[in-house]
């Protein structure tokens, strides 16, 4: 990081690496934060992050809530993680059947925290 300032200083004294420096870091932060959050935990609002297998709450072992990270062992998206702990339904794309033909389905956190499966979808 010490670095990276110092690049940053070289330029500010020619004039024009302040701006870009202040790009730098507000990307590198969006990413950081990004990367982190996974989505808030329904039951008790903590943070949700990416364990092992599975996704679970920061607050663990007081709160126990844990989502699968795969449905019909397709894995889920940050935008499918984040529309199921939001209470919403989600579209997983491509999930493989029996004759290993792929079809997408609605799904949604049910009453248990298990996923629920809601209807086909194109
Ligand atoms: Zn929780």
């Amino acid at each position: 990081m010490s670095r990276f300032f110092k690049f940053g200083k070289l330029h500010v004294t020619k004039g024009n690496g302040d701006k870009l420096l202040d790009i730098l870091l507000t990307a590198s932060k969006k990413l950081k934060r990004s990367r982190a959050l996974v989505g808030k935990c329904p039951k008790c609002g903590n943070n949700i992050v990416l364990k092992k297998s599975f996704y679970g709450c920061s607050n663990y072992p007081e709160c126990k809530f844990t989502l699968a990270e795969h449905f019909r062992k397709k894995k889920l998206t940050k935008t499918n993680v984040k529309e199921l702990l939001e209470g919403k339904e989600t579209l997983v794309k491509g999930i493989k059947n029996k004759e290993k033909k792929p079809y997408n389905a609605v799904v949604k956190i049910g009453e248990k925290g298990y996923i629920d499966f809601i209807s086909f979808s194109k």
